[in-house]
């Protein structure tokens, strides 16, 4: 099965000279939904994941169906002001202006292997703040999972040194 077939090109979103890559086709058909989850599921598992982390909002669409397939558990990192209780954050840079990240503090156990997934890796800041988060609260990050990479944005050259499972490079 070719991913990339469900994967729609969207010329200027959000804004012009932008293509969006837009995965809701690919989540709309249940047997390109299921391949994904499968193979991001063999890779949690061949990493030993033991918690999966996804940065709201497509992290959950990509994130909690692993989760519910391995029997282990998931948590949403999420933009300031939504999660209820205690959390740690972290400031991250956009084109325009910055952004905050929070996960709950007790998210993650110390010393538990979690895997990081999102539809999509473009510069990397949402990956590599997620990645901080974890740790912060003593997480190991075992791998890092995406359905679409953005190659010529180099988000790689961010997390350098995590391993990376990307389905679909542009
Ligand atoms: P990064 O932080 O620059 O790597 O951007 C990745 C984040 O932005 C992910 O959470 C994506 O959901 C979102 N994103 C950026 N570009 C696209 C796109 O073309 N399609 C879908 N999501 C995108």
């Amino acid at each position: 099965m070719n991913l990339k077939d469900y994967i729609a090109d969207v010329p200027d979103f959000p804004e012009k000279g932008i293509i969006f890559r837009d995965i809701s086709p690919l989540m709309a058909d249940g047997e390109a939904y299921q391949h994904a989850t499968n193979e991001i599921v063999a890779y949690a598992k061949e990493k030993g994941a033991e918690m999966i982390v996804g940065p709201e909002a497509r992290g959950f669409i990509v994130g909690c169906p692993v989760a519910y397939e391995m029997g282990i558990g998931f948590a949403p990192a999420r933009k300031k002001g939504k999660l209820p209780r205690e959390t740690v954050e972290v400031n991250y840079g956009l084109e325009y202006g910055s952004d905050t990240l929070q996960l709950h503090k007790d998210a993650i156990k110390k010393g538990q292997k979690v895997l990081v997934c999102d539809d999509l890796l473009a510069t990397g800041g949402t990956i590599a703040s997620t990645i901080k988060l974890i740790e912060s609260l003593g997480g190991e990050v075992v791998g890092t999972a995406f359905i679409v990479e953005l190659k010529d944005l180099h988000g790689r050259d961010k997390i350098e040194g995590y391993d990376i499972l990307t389905l679909v490079e542009y």
